[in-house]
């Protein structure tokens, strides 16, 4: 995906109020992100860390940013489970990320939950360039290429259903 600076991802949310998006903690180190190899950029709060957020870009070309509240892994969870995004399986390495929805039903209390990476490295993991141990990735006979199209299609369908009322 392109660059984005912490203005474009502050103006992005579509499911938090103005004054959230401003003080909600992006990540300082932007600059040094690996955007070539990033079908969303996903990030925890340092400060909250049961807080998480991801944005993508949407297909409009404009990014699209959701805030996600993720339960932590229970402690000493070793059941595997696996990620709606990518496919990864992780012991342990998936939450649920819950995201109110936008507007009207999300203040209604509506929300849209989603089993994520709890990292929220997906594009790594797809790419080989993190790894989750073995067994994580399904041999699959399809082109990286197509594993990326996947996991982008993934990603946007959870955003439409968190945008829209
Ligand atoms: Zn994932």
């Amino acid at each position: 995906m392109e660059p984005l600076t912490e203005q474009e991802i502050r103006a992005a949310f579509v499911n938090c109020t103005k004054g959230e998006a401003k003080r909600l903690s992006v990540p300082r180190d932007l600059a040094d992100r690996p955007w070539d190899d990033l079908d969303y950029l996903g990030w925890r709060d340092p400060q909250a860390p049961d807080r998480a957020y991801l944005v993508t870009e949407w297909r409009d070309g404009r990014p699209r940013a959701v805030a996600l509240r993720s339960s932590a892994p229970a402690f000493g969870q070793t059941r595997r489970s696996m990620c709606t995004m990518c496919l990864t399986t992780h012991s342990g390495g998936v939450s649920l990320m819950v995201a109110p929805k936008a507007g009207k039903a999300g203040q209604q209390g509506n929300s849209v939950g989603a089993y994520i990476c709890s990292d929220l490295a997906c594009s790594l993991y797809v790419r080989g360039k993190r790894d989750a141990g073995i067994g994580a990735r399904l041999h699959e006979t399809i082109t990286l290429e197509e594993k990326i199209r996947r996991t982008v299609a993934n990603v946007a369908a959870f955003v439409a259903k968190v945008s829209t009322a």
